[in-house]
């Protein structure tokens, strides 16, 4: 920071600007079997599980992952699916999850664990319906009925190069807005009177938008309705995707960036959270004139 300006270093040289919106997203761990990639965003998602939670009423959902992030999509999953199959390689989830999201998932009736399992193939005519599932100690494989499988096995945010004075949390997201300062008004080291803006890094006029942020949705559209499922009598013809893309408006209130945010879709995603970002920025350059 000098001043008013923010400083970004590229390779190409170095750009001034009063307002930034960092939106470098992040980095998936792939799985890694082509014919699951070949169903991406049609019953396998990574990560997502928030975006497409609603529309998994009264399917058989899985989660692969056992971290926290996993077993947060697995507990949130369980409130509209059937039932959530957590595919987990090693012997259980204590090692690599937060005990009380160990002890949510145990009193969850509808989730359940499979440990020493990983999922090697996956089947499907227009959106996924069948994972194959191996025993890692036995060898013996399985194949069962899947409506959706969430890929939760590690995502890496483009931050490493980004100064200490943006806030991270201890995954290396970007926290934004409230999330910096949920227990007072303003975050520690904050210089203005105002607070953050929605989407505003702890460095003011610096925003961060899209995968890259904390909490973020990690998707670009959500859905607004179940998808009908595949008829079995005309299985050549697909049915369309009815993912929406998240939409809000952002509106000024005129006394210095106070903002309304109004969702249409169920979620919000980075392509809306992008959009945003852009429109505070410019909230922050009318407040510096
Ligand atoms: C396999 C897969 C399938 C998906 N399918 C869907 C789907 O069907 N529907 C859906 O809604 N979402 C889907 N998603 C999620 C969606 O792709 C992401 O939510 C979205 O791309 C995030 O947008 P973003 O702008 O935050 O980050 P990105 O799209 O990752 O863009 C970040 C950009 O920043 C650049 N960058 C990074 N670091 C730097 C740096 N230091 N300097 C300059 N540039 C940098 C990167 O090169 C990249 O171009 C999928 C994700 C994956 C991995």
């Amino acid at each position: 920071m000098d001043g008013a300006s923010r400083v970004v270093h590229a390779a190409g040289g170095r750009v001034e600007a009063r307002a930034v919106v960092i939106a470098t997203g992040v980095t998936w761990r792939r799985l890694g079997v082509p014919e699951l990639e070949a169903l991406l965003g049609a019953g396998v998602f990574y990560g997502a599980a928030a975006a497409e939670a609603r529309a998994m009423a009264g399917q058989h959902v899985f989660v692969i992952g056992a971290g926290n992030s996993a077993g947060q999509a697995a507990i949130h999953l369980s409130r509209y699916a059937a039932s959530v199959t957590m595919v987990v390689r090693g012997p259980g989830l204590a090692a690599s999850m937060s005990s009380y999201l160990v002890t949510e998932i145990s009193k969850t009736a509808n989730i359940r664990i499979r440990p020493s399992t990983e999922v090697i193939g996956g089947s499907g005519q227009c959106s996924l319906e069948t994972l194959t599932l191996r025993h890692r100690a036995s060898g013996a494989t399985e194949t069962v009925p899947a409506a959706a499988l969430f890929v939760m096995i590690g995502a890496e945010p483009r931050t490493t190069w980004l100064p200490g004075a943006i806030d991270r949390d201890d995954q290396g997201f970007i926290r934004t807005g409230r999330d910096l300062h949920r227990a007072s008004e303003r975050p520690p080291g904050w210089p203005l009177k105002r607070p953050p803006l929605l989407l505003e890094t702890s460095v003011p006029g610096v925003f961060a938008a899209g995968d890259v942020r904390h909490r973020s949705i990690k998707r670009v559209a959500s859905p607004r309705a179940k998808a009908p499922p595949p008829s079995s009598s005309s299985m050549s013809t697909c049915a369309p995707s009815t993912t929406d893309t998240a939409r809000l408006v952002a509106r000024r209130d005129g006394l210095g960036g106070g903002v309304l945010l109004r969702e249409h879709g169920d979620e919000l995603g980075p392509g809306a959270d992008v959009e945003l970002a852009v429109d505070l920025a410019q909230v922050e350059l009318d407040r510096l004139g």
